[in-house]
């Protein structure tokens, strides 16, 4: 057997980790790298799509290597040096973007195999995005090459092809086949993938997939074989039970593929998502006016913790479209209706995409929120905002009240230029932050308070235990800053570098 580390090896994410056994394989995640994007791209300045994977390759964004999409290759570009790898899959720990945001480029007939929630989840993504590569997981557009084929343009919809852990759902299935508006005659045509499931399918080594706990639903952890693979995994959200049936599970592997996102912090903080509750419910008890949730989007379990915490506040959670249709997505997986006595935003737009009419308005039309109206009772909401949400504040208008981060630190000088755009915001409607805190004179940077925010990452003292409780030969460190840590506290570490190759008997 041989493992592969294309990328992610000493990054916080961008995993492509290849395990190989007479030239079949299998890759391991094949996610977006930001620390090496942001090297070069910056809101304003992005790779081009009309020229396929040209960009991306050249600035070795992407290994080299002849697995690509043959209709994002433009003329001026062969493959043909690259070593062709016989890929019978992809295996998705989770839909986060540096895990799953390079997959839109592999080669169009290969699978993805990942969970029904996994699947759902990009599903939505895609519907409700207008395109860019980190989005076309679930399905893409497909390009033709025009003006002498340098320049490739989109013609229509192509679905990935997906091999499901688990029996999928007829409504599930319907949902996966189907693009909102585009049965009409004038509307880009979509080809849905082929869906199969895990145990039909005839992959190279005996794969088993297990549900792990991670700030987003459906993440999975695998056995290959001897090889266990964490994916994202931590400990201490609601979902804890499930890393420990997969730590069980991979018991005694020869070799374990382990994430060590938290092996760089100095210090063990006791954070879980009941404290997180605890702290959020106190802010919210004692504030007058409107409050304000900061959290990403497709952290469901974030989200439900906020809605037991408008529940006992007597006020209404108030979330997005997009986020109505998310988790009109996660409903389809596991029967749980999110939107009982959850407002809906209206925002003020002149135009509204087919996901929203057809979907979001038709099933919970009664429940959108005007900002009028909550304008005149601020007192009655938690809205689910983010940075990119703050302009919606100029048509509530509100005069004090709440605003808490519950979302991770900014790991970046851009990021924490945002934060003080952000804090403008909020200065401006005089609300009171909780989270952070901005630190004056000289160059503004934000200050994280502790408490509003659970990690969705193992911390060092549960990594211990995982890998003491696993006691494999070898530990591969993947995903994390600090594969030292790994060699100086447990045997048989290998410390790889992006692009380095294992062999094992
Ligand atoms: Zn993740």
């Amino acid at each position: 057997m041989k493992i592969t580390v294309y990328d992610g090896a000493t990054t916080i994410g961008g995993n492509k980790i290849y395990v190989e056994e007479n030239n079949r394989g299998v890759f391991l995640d094949f996610g977006m790298n930001f620390a090496k994007y942001t090297k070069y791209f910056t809101e304003f300045l992005n790779e081009r799509s009309v020229r396929g994977i040209h960009d991306l390759l050249h600035l070795q964004l992407i290994p080299k290597l002849n697995i690509y999409r043959s209709d994002l290759i433009p003329s001026d570009l062969s493959l043909s040096s690259y070593p062709r790898l016989g890929v019978k899959a992809v295996l998705l720990s989770h839909a986060h973007l540096d895990h799953c945001g390079n997959i839109a480029l592999l080669n169009e007939n290969m699978p993805v195999v990942a969970s029904p929630m996994s699947i759902a989840i990009l599903k939505a993504i895609r519907d409700v995005s207008y395109g860019g590569v980190g989005s076309e997981v679930a399905y893409f557009s497909w390009r033709r090459p025009v003006e002498g084929g340098r320049i490739l343009s989109s013609c229509k919809y192509k679905g990935r092809n997906f091999i499901c852990t688990e029996e999928m759902s007829e409504d599930l299935l319907d949902f996966i086949t189907h693009k909102p508006g585009h049965e009409g005659r004038y509307a880009d045509k979509f080809e849905p993938g082929e869906l199969y499931s895990l145990h039909d399918s005839n992959l190279p080594f005996e794969i088993e997939a297990f549900e792990v706990d991670h700030s987003i639903y459906g993440a999975t952890g695998y056995i290959l074989d001897s090889v266990a693979y964490t994916g994202d995994i931590r400990m201490h959200g609601k979902n804890a039970q499930k890393s420990r049936k997969f730590v069980k599970e991979a018991r005694n592997m020869q070799i374990l593929i382990v994430e060590g996102t938290c092996a760089t912090k100095e210090e063990d903080i006791n954070e879980s998502e009941s404290l997180v509750f605890e702290n959020c419910l106190k802010v919210v008890e004692e504030s007058e006016g409107v409050v304000i949730a900061d959290f990403s989007p497709r952290n469901f379990e974030r989200l439900e913790t906020f809605r037991e915490i408008a529940e006992k506040t007597s006020r209404e959670l108030v979330v997005s479209a997009k986020d109505a249709y998310m988790l009109y997505a996660i409903e389809l997986v596991d029967g749980v209706c999110r939107m009982d006595g959850v407002g809906i935003y209206n925002e003020l737009k002149d135009r509204r995409s087919k996901w929203e009419t057809l979907v979001v308005r038709e099933r919970w039309g009664e429940q959108y929120i005007d900002p009028n109206e909550i304008r005149k009772n601020p007192r009655n909401y938690i809205l689910c905002f983010s940075f990119y949400d703050m302009k919606n504040l100029l048509d509530i208008k509100p005069e004090g009240g709440a605003y808490i981060y519950s979302a991770s630190e900014a790991f970046s000088e851009e990021q924490e230029f945002d934060f003080l755009r952000l804090y403008n915001w909020l200065r401006t409607f005089n609300l009171r932050v909780y989270g952070f805190k901005m630190e004056e004179g000289g160059r503004a940077v934000p200050k994280f308070e502790k408490g509003y925010h659970a990690s969705g990452h193992i911390s060092r003292e549960d990594l211990r235990w995982m890998i003491e409780r696993i006691d494999p030969e070898v530990i591969i460190p993947v995903h994390t800053e600090n594969p030292k840590w790994f060699a100086e506290n447990f045997d048989g570490v290998k410390e790889i570098r992006d692009g380095e190759t294992l062999l094992f008997d």
